[in-house]
């Protein structure tokens, strides 16, 4: 729900930009992560070799290899930034579409070691960023080649995991079919509807709004609303005409 959540939102904008350029918390986010999380993980203060990233597929927008540079800008020497430690191979396709196993026979073909580093990688702690992981075949394959060349340790990063609301559904009320998520086009707002809705024998129209937070104030149901007058978005308690009465609101 790119609409309720900044990362969210970049994340969105990542997929329809193709100049995205990350938000500077992402490089923030990132340089800190890269220097606290082998102290947090392995109690112990060495720190990485090696930081890369999984690269951009053929004539894409190099974002993570960019992304990296500046991350690189945070620091001065001990890690060994290397934006081109992975290639993928010239027909390497977008993971988008396939299945979890049709995604580990594609990523297996595609995503190699670069040979000038064969050497460089043996012994090492590594740690590799991607910006989100969906099934972590991605990961898995970067995983067992740097294993297959003897490093050290290799831990993997990423800023976000791939939710799919479809998967989500729930049992109408109404009819016992199930329920999905829609969107109202003209509000944007997103609603259950039950997928009984075009069946031509026993149509169902039930729907229900979606509970976004409890009410701070009595702890019923809070829902999004759309103030058109001021085209803007506000969550209200389901009391607001029940008894006792709760009219707490709040602006989005
Ligand atoms: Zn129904
Ligand atoms: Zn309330």
């Amino acid at each position: 729900m790119h609409d309720e959540h900044a990362l969210s939102q970049d994340i969105y904008e990542k997929e329809i930009d193709p100049d995205f350029i990350a938000p500077k918390y992402w490089v923030d986010l990132l340089s800190h992560a890269i220097k606290s999380l082998y102290q947090y993980y392995f109690n112990n203060n060495t720190g990485f070799d090696i930081v890369s990233v999984i690269p951009a597929k053929k004539n894409k927008n190099p974002r993570l290899e960019n992304l990296l540079e500046r991350i690189s800008k945070n620091f001065i020497g001990g890690v060994n930034f290397i934006p081109d430690l992975f290639i993928f191979s010239e027909n390497a396709r977008s993971l988008k579409t396939l299945n979890q196993q049709q995604r580990y026979v594609e990523i297996t073909n595609t995503l190699f070691l670069n040979d000038k580093y064969r050497n460089l990688v043996r012994g090492k702690r590594v740690l590799i960023i991607d910006d989100v992981i969906t099934t972590g075949a991605t990961f898995e394959r970067a995983f067992s080649i740097l294993n297959e060349n003897q490093s050290y340790i290799v831990l993997g990063l990423c800023l976000a995991k791939t939710v799919s609301i479809n998967e989500t559904s729930k049992i109408c009320d109404s009819c016992g079919r199930t329920m999905r998520i829609l969107k109202n086009s003209d509000t944007e707002i997103r609603f259950w509807g039950c997928t009984g809705f075009n069946d031509t024998n026993t149509p169902c129209s039930h729907t229900e709004s979606i509970v976004v937070k409890d009410c701070p104030l009595c702890g019923r149901s809070m829902y999004k609303h759309y103030n058109r007058q001021h085209n803007s978005y506000f969550l209200s308690c389901e009391g607001w005409n029940k008894n006792p009465k709760c009219t707490y609101s709040e602006s989005l």
